[in-house]
């Protein structure tokens, strides 16, 4: 029997994973308009750092981590999210010293032990963002700015923002008095995993998966901010409107991580299935002090790429899959071989995208394979042409055919 791959894994063969890069080429480009530089974490990391991080009670740390024993008997985790290893790798490298704000995007795997289905993988990819060491609300308008901005970018349509408030750990414990109040009469109705969430960590329930209509009635979160939470909150909610980000008030809107303080957001897209949504994000100040650093604030977002892959197909976008070469070489006879593979090498120094024949085949067989290629021309060597120093060049698209000085063969095909 052949190997398999993992179960919840994907091989991103030729064909899409250009739709894959033509996503990450967005990413970054939004990334440097907005002033965002690339930061690449370890994709393993000391499992404390995650379940202080992300937090015990959140399903990840509950039971989608992949843990494991290293051969010197520490336990590592590889990464589930990736905001726990950034303000990690901030404190440990001590970004916090600098004077200006650390803006920080990354782009890469992340693992989680769940079971699969459509947007749903073991292995799955992120794009995030993360603003380290500014309290300023208008950070908070541009995180959720950037990510609306790169999905209107990628030719999405539809995309919705929500966005909430969960106050400072003293509004949620105020909050969380009143949501139990509501949800202890109907806590034989609520799902199992929304049973124990509520002994655990209530405002979890709200994020129930199983049945958001229960809830409709639930006291609302916004009621019990205080007036510092609530001024943050307008401030967000002013500046949005400013930029005309086109967004929600969800009061409803908790997140799946325990870091996050005051704003939190989503980004939901209509039509791709019970999944909606795409990506989030929130502010987190007491994070960096909770992983061993200084009491600095931060903002951050992650959207997951399979979603954005799902809903890129289903919205039927036009993405270049395939990029066609410039010229495929075909040789007639020893010596024209010889002289193609030259030939080859000088074009592609020449920044040209060059190809030619490795199998030996017959010279109707390489046509065909140039056609496949969606080659630009042709170059067809023969004894005859190569004497005189020249090359047969063919336009694939007219099937004009003409003869070029081999020194002028960079030069025609520009
Ligand atoms: P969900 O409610 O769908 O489980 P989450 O709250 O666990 O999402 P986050 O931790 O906020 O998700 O991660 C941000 C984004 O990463 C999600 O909106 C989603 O697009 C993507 N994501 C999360 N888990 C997976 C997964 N297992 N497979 C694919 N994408 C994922
Ligand atoms: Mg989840």
């Amino acid at each position: 029997m052949a190997f398999q791959k993992p179960t919840g894994t994907q091989d991103l063969l030729p064909g899409v994973v250009e739709r894959w890069q033509f996503v990450e080429d967005k990413a970054r480009d939004i990334c440097r308009r907005f002033n965002y530089r690339e930061i690449r974490t370890p994709l393993f990391e000391q499992t404390s750092l995650f379940v202080r991080g992300v937090g015990e009670t959140t399903d990840i740390v509950e039971k989608e981590m992949y843990t494991f024993e290293d051969k010197s008997g520490r336990s590592m985790t590889l990464r589930p999210e990736g905001t726990a290893g950034v303000v990690r790798s901030y404190v440990e490298n001590k970004l916090y010293g600098e004077p200006d704000v650390s803006k920080l995007y990354y782009i890469g795997p992340m693992f989680r032990y769940e079971r699969p289905q459509a947007g749903r993988q073991r292995q799955f990819h992120q794009f995030g963002i993360e603003a380290l060491g500014s309290v300023d609300p208008a950070i908070d308008a541009e995180a959720i700015s950037l990510g609306y901005q790169f999905c209107i970018d990628l030719g999405l349509k539809g995309v919705k923002v929500e966005v909430n408030s969960v106050g400072t750990p003293a509004v949620r414990a105020a909050y969380r008095e009143k949501l139990l109040q509501f949800l202890t009469p109907m806590k034989d109705s609520l799902c199992k995993d929304c049973q124990s969430r509520m002994e655990r960590n209530p405002l979890r329930v709200l994020d129930c998966k199983v049945d958001q209509d229960k809830f409709t009635d639930a006291p609302s979160i916004l009621d019990s901010l205080d007036e510092e939470c609530e001024t943050h909150f307008n401030q967000v909610k002013a500046y949005l409107t400013e930029m005309n980000v086109d967004y929600d008030v969800n009061p409803r809107l908790v997140r799946g991580l325990d870091y996050y303080t005051h704003t939190a957001f989503e980004y939901k897209a209509a039509g791709i299935g019970a999944i909606d949504t795409v990506g989030g994000g929130g502010r987190y100040n007491g994070l960096v002090a909770d992983v061993g650093g200084p009491d600095q604030p931060g903002i951050g977002l992650a959207i997951g790429l399979e979603r954005i892959q799902l809903i890129l197909e289903n919205q039927e976008v036009d993405v270049e899959a395939y990029k066609p070469i410039d010229v495929y070489f075909v040789a007639l006879g020893e010596a024209a071989e010889k002289e193609i593979t030259k030939q080859l090498y000088l074009l592609r120094q020449a920044g040209f995208v060059a190809e030619r024949d490795y199998l030996g085949r017959k010279m109707k067989a390489q046509m065909k394979s140039a056609d496949r290629m969606q080659a630009r021309f042709t170059a067809i060597l023969g004894d005859d042409e190569l004497s005189r120093g020249e090359i047969a060049l063919k336009s694939m698209e007219s099937g004009e055919q003409k003869t070029v000085k081999l020194t002028d063969l960079a030069k025609e095909l520009k």
